[in-house]
């Protein structure tokens, strides 16, 4: 086999991917067609330009609004289901057999679902997708930046009773230039009280101090990109020495503008000096990749060896928010699959 093969073949798993931004296309279209949204064109092809960035997409903000289409689909909870069933199909195609998926419930609230509802209705497309393709997934509740302190911790509070039934963490997203994370310390105090584990997006866009804050504050245990924690070398050595683990996004950060190019990108250095990295999608559409277009540029443009690739795979499993008992028998598969792979 040679690598592209080998590559197909790896168990792979995703810790960093947003529902809404992982929708495939025709889903897409074919709701708002279904449910009369205004949408720039019938034709597929053209269609994909519009919820996809571009190479010429010039920050996280224009990044960012690719989102707004696709949020106008996830108001009910037939294509919430659907969606996330989808999502499961696809990802079984590439190896993949876990993942930990994303999602804000406040974004989907705006034609009548309730929070319960929306939650429900996305691990109920998980569980199915479980059922029908075995990919082991769990739910991540993201609270949004910009929106209110007490908001945030409303999520917390609503989002309590799925702990134990598909729900494992919360998340932190959104506008990180004017909302730094400490508005929202109580809902990550809270969250840890109740059991959720935690994880914030920080040092994507700069600002390397919030992977300090995250940590410290919210009390992270991963970083949601981290990226830029190179620029400071306190933080870079906090990290490093506190083996905080790093949910790196490579294509995304390229899109963003975050990295100038895969080349440059800093993965490849933290995964040799050390740090705990592992390689995510961010999201499947917007950033149109996938996993194994992800673990390709590694390989291609990166330098990554087929056995670094091993590596921050394996660390995903160990920095997973998965159960006991799901990470033994991921370990135990993976490493089954390396040894074949990988002679
Ligand atoms: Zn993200």
């Amino acid at each position: 086999m040679n690598n592209t093969e080998i590559i197909k073949e790896l168990p792979k798993l995703d810790l960093h991917c947003h529902l809404s931004g992982s929708i495939r296309p025709e889903t897409i279209l074919e709701i708002v067609k279904k449910e009369g949204i205004p949408h720039y064109t019938d034709d597929l092809n053209e269609f994909k330009g519009h919820v996809q960035a571009h190479e010429e997409c010039t920050s996280l903000k224009e990044y960012l609004e690719r989102f707004q289409l696709t949020l106008s689909v996830m108001q009910k909870k037939e294509h919430l289901t659907r969606i996330a069933y989808e999502l499961i199909e696809d990802l079984s195609k590439q190896n993949v057999y876990y993942i930990e998926i994303r999602f804000a419930p406040f974004f989907h609230l705006n034609e009548g679902l309730s929070f319960d509802e929306a939650v429900e209705a996305v691990l109920k497309g998980m569980e199915d997708g479980k059922r029908d393709f075995g990919v082991i997934s769990n739910l991540i509740l993201i609270l949004m930046r910009h929106h209110s302190p007490e908001k945030s911790l409303e999520v917390v509070r609503q989002g309590r009773k799925f702990l134990g039934k598909g729900v494992v963490a919360i998340d932190l997203a959104g506008n990180e230039q004017d909302y730094p994370p400490e508005l929202h310390k109580e809902a990550f105090q809270l969250a840890k009280e109740y059991g959720f584990h935690r994880t914030v997006h920080a040092g994507e866009t700069g600002l390397p101090e919030n992977i300090l804050t995250s940590v410290n504050e919210l009390h992270a245990e991963r970083i949601g990109h981290g990226v830029h924690a190179y620029m400071n070398d306190e933080v870079y050595r906090f990290v490093k020495e506190n083996r905080i683990p790093l949910e790196l996004c490579v294509t995304s950060n390229i899109q963003t503008k975050a990295i100038d190019s895969y080349e440059e990108h800093p993965i490849k250095r933290y995964l040799e000096d050390g740090i705990i990295v592992t390689a995510n999608t961010d999201n499947m559409t917007v950033s149109n990749t996938d996993l194994i277009e992800e673990y390709e540029k590694l390989v291609t443009k990166i330098d990554f060896s087929l056995d670094d690739l091993r590596r921050v795979i394996l660390n995903g499993v160990e920095v997973s928010f998965a159960s006991v008992e799901d990470k033994k028998y991921l370990r135990k598969l993976f490493n089954e699959k390396f040894n074949t792979l990988l002679k």
